[in-house]
């Protein structure tokens, strides 16, 4: 058990990539608060499954664009444990539209869910990261390729690598890591039409788009010690592509 009574909180972790962070990151012995939007079915299958691994998780109800609901995400960590030692910012939004008719609440929503948000909840959570403390922010391996009609959610992602960057080197000294996990295309739940499926086949070099499982392995390594002299790096996970 590799993150064995360590505590973490993960952004959007009750459906896609976020799930799977959260089961890994339990199945390593990590404890973890989570949130959703809204509750419902998924949540509550996300929470048996958590209490079958075993340890103490929460799953609660927030929206990270509102910054009282980040303080009650952080509040929740610092009631159950005083600190935290692993944060994974996996939230993200993300619409297809022509930029000519993107619209600036459109703008606003992406950038505030994929970067703002990602920003606010290190803040608020920064009084409780120690010595050992590893940030995780989710990206896209689209933030360095670019890709079109989804400008404002490119631009969103390439922030965090300066974000990343940035506060990697402004909070090193206090032992506290900051990485970007920049995944490929990767098949949730939510599926994607056989041609979307099809294309990335041929794009991606191992011919097939990710598995949720895949990224979330990668987010355990660099929460735990093995990833102790990795800082400030994006790390691809995209196949190939
Ligand atoms: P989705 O894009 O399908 O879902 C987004 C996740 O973010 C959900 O868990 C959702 O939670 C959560 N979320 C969205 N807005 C908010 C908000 N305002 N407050 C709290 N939570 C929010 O998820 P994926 O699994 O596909 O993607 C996860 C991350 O990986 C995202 O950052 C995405 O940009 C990134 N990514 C995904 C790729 C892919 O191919 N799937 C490729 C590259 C990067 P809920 O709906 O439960 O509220």
């Amino acid at each position: 058990m590799r993150l064995n009574g360590k505590t973490a909180l993960v952004t959007g972790g009750v459906r896609g990539i976020g799930r799977a962070i959260v089961l890994d990151l339990a199945k390593a012995g990590a404890n973890i608060v989570t949130c959703t939007r809204q509750g419902g079915e998924p949540a509550t299958t996300l929470e048996k499954e958590l209490r079958e691994i075993g340890g103490e998780h929460h799953v609660a109800t927030a929206d990270v664009t509102r910054p009282e609901d980040i303080d009650a995400l952080v509040g929740e960590c610092e009631r159950r444990w005083g600190r935290i030692d692993i944060v994974v910012n996996n939230a993200g939004a993300i619409s297809h539209v022509p930029f000519a008719e993107l619209t600036a609440e459109e703008w606003h929503k992406v950038v505030n869910t994929g970067l703002t948000a990602t920003a606010m909840v290190i803040q608020r959570a920064l009084p409780l990261l120690g010595r050992g403390a590893s940030v995780i922010n989710i990206g896209s391996k689209v933030a360095t390729v670019g890709l079109p009609l989804r400008v404002h959610y490119t631009a969103a992602k390439a922030g965090l690598i300066g974000l990343t960057r940035s506060l990697a080197k402004e909070l090193g000294e206090r032992g506290i890591r900051v990485n970007l996990v920049a995944p490929g295309p990767v098949e949730t739940e939510a599926g994607v039409p056989d041609d979307v499926r099809e294309r990335y086949r041929r794009m991606i070099a191992v011919g097939r788009m990710g598995r949720p499982e895949e990224i979330a392995t990668v987010v355990t390594f660099l929460a735990g010690e093995q990833a102790s002299f990795i800082n400030g790096e994006t790390i691809n996970v995209d196949g190939g592509i």
